[in-house]
């Protein structure tokens, strides 16, 4: 019989102190041999118990632990690996993850919406720190986006209408002049005219638009900039150039009734006609 420190404790007393007599009676009564016989049971069966069935479920979690634990604790002898095997099979490793990704698309697909919908925010972060970073670079690879895929883009207009109109009433609330200039632009554009340049034309507008009244071109009279509208001097259809030496600031009663007309019919009707 082993004396382990078991046995010892049936001699404690609940103060404390040891009772030596107690004890030497116990292990005399074959008490303490029990004792320690059933301990060396207990242990045995933990010893050889089998360790639990785990699910599936419960595997890959375990699985998927040890990994974690086993990457963590091996980060730099991983990191050197893994330059080391990549140096050595230059081109296969983008092979292989296009096989890999080509065999599993689906599910590599449905993870990636799964993930992206648990971290929209972080995603939306990600996006616009990037784009802030360079909005040239961004702003031109969305503009060749949209040049190469107008398929894409009409799909997606006829599929959200309600989206695309969304969209645009709330930049129209949000930022008035940008969409204004942009109008403009476009019209022009469309119309096959001259462009000037449209940060020089995006300076001249703000030049006036925030102020509380401007005086219009064409009357001469002072009027609240709200109802003042950038007009082009001589009619995109008869001509005239999207720049800004032929752009005016005109009152919107004026530039209702100047319409397309030409400059000279237009003088005619003018208090003090306007000399180009
Ligand atoms: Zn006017």
């Amino acid at each position: 019989m082993r004396i382990t420190d078991e046995l010892i404790e049936l001699g404690r007393n609940p103060d404390g102190s040891f009772d030596l007599v107690e004890w030497i009676r116990a292990l005399d009564n074959g008490i303490l041999l029990e004792v320690s016989n059933e301990i060396a049971r207990m242990e045995k069966k933990a010893k050889n118990a089998k360790p639990p069935k785990l699910s599936a479920e419960e595997k890959r979690d375990r699985n998927k632990a040890r990994c974690v634990t086993y990457h963590a604790e091996h980060k730099e002898e991983r990191s050197i690996k893994n330059k080391e095997w990549r140096a050595s099979h230059k081109g296969e490793e983008k092979e292989y993850r296009a096989a890999y990704y080509k065999a599993n698309k689906e599910r590599l697909r449905a993870n990636g919406k799964e993930w992206h919908k648990k971290n929209r925010p972080k995603v939306l972060a990600y996006f616009s720190e990037r784009y802030r970073s360079n909005p040239q670079k961004y702003k031109a690879q969305s503009r060749e986006w949209y040049k190469k895929n107008p398929d894409k883009v009409a799909a997606f207009e006829s599929r959200s209408p309600a989206k695309v109109r969304a969209y645009a009433k709330k930049r129209r609330k949000e930022k008035p002049e940008e969409v204004r200039l942009i109008q403009a632009t476009y019209r022009a554009r469309k119309m096959g005219c001259t462009k000037g340049s449209a940060a020089s034309i995006a300076r001249w507008d703000k030049s006036w638009r925030f102020r509380k009244t401007a005086r219009c071109f064409w009357c001469n009279s002072k009027v609240p900039t709200r109802d003042c509208h950038a007009d082009h001097i001589l009619a995109l259809s008869k001509g005239g150039k999207h720049e800004i030496g032929n752009l005016c600031i005109s009152c919107s009663h004026c530039n209702l009734r100047k319409s397309s007309q030409s400059i000279e019919k237009w003088n005619t009707k003018l208090v003090q006609p306007v000399l180009l």
